[in-house]
């Protein structure tokens, strides 16, 4: 008789096979993908939520697959990562982002989201500045985003970029605060010019941990002197309880999805929503 392991190899087999092909399908398309440039960036506004105003757009990446269509950033992004392909992405887009910055008004800012991996391969720092002068942007109208992943090993080489960056003029966030590990020490020791508190708090905040929790983050953020923007913000009651809390700034559906550039001039004037 077979023993179970047996079976249960003979039963995950064909499906394990069918996923590695997939991947290696995935992997091969993305190569192309490069070398063809099927990526897109659409924006979303980061709301200052005193003056209701849009002050910056994030850009987030998309990839238009030829026949997948659209494929979200979370399908592919760690992929590009394993396969180092994220390097001529992750160029791309903050050339790109930078290039369409300058089109918007003086002040509005340009937020990108890099990974941990840029931080690890080539001079980020020289990539950036490349970015900026090529595009004839200031410093000041950049920001990067970064996760608590790439502060995890504590490394000098990763702090020294950081305030490298900084101290050429372009602000650092730090992204989806509050979901990694041991946090609080990571806020006060990097130079965050800002902290976008994790979408999950701001869901969970009409019951009274949410609202327990986001209030903590932006009172230890304001005795360091660092704002907050409040990520994924869907309902008018979401939003008036995180101005009530305090956060400074405001990203979410409520305002605005994330759009092609096209759509972006309407916004630039002033809020549409009600
Ligand atoms: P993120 O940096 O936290 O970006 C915010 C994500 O939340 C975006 O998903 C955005 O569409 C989504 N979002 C915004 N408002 C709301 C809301 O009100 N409700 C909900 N449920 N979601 C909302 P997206 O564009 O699919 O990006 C997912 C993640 O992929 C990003 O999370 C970021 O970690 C990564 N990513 C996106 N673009 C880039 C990029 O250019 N480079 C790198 N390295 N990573 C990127
Ligand atoms: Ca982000
Ligand atoms: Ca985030
Ligand atoms: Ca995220």
């Amino acid at each position: 008789a077979k023993s179970d392991d047996e079976s249960r190899f003979r039963f995950f087999e064909p499906e394990m096979q069918a996923r590695a092909q997939e991947r290696r399908q995935l992997v091969a398309d993305l190569r192309l993908a490069v070398v063809r440039n099927e990526f897109e960036l659409h924006y979303q506004p980061l709301v200052d939520l005193a003056q209701n105003r849009v002050i910056a757009f994030e850009a987030l990446v998309r990839w238009r697959h030829p026949v997948r269509g659209l494929v979200p950033p979370d399908a592919f992004i760690r992929l590009a990562e394993e396969t180092g392909l994220i390097e001529p992405i992750g160029k791309w887009i903050l050339f790109k982002a930078c290039a369409d910055a300058v089109g918007w008004l003086p002040d509005t800012k340009v937020a990108v989201n890099l990974s941990a991996v840029q931080f690890a391969k080539g001079d980020l720092a020289a990539t950036v500045a490349a970015a900026l002068e090529g595009a004839g942007l200031t410093p000041g109208r950049l920001e990067l985003e970064i996760t608590e992943s790439l502060l995890l090993d504590e490394d000098d080489a990763t702090l020294a970029m950081l305030r490298r960056l900084h101290d050429y003029g372009v602000s650092i966030s730090m992204d989806d605060f509050g979901i990694g590990y041991s946090s609080l020490s990571y806020i006060s020791k990097y130079p965050f010019d800002k902290v976008k508190i994790d979408r999950s708090f701001i869901a969970a905040g009409e019951g009274k941990s949410g609202a327990a929790i986001i209030r903590a983050i932006v009172e230890l953020c304001r005795s360091l002197g660092i704002p907050t923007t409040a990520e994924g913000i869907e309902t008018r009651r979401q939003l008036e309880q995180v101005v009530s809390l305090g956060c400074s700034e405001g990203q979410g559906y409520f305002f605005a999805p994330p759009r092609p550039l096209a759509d972006i001039p309407p916004m630039l004037g002033g809020p549409q929503w009600p």
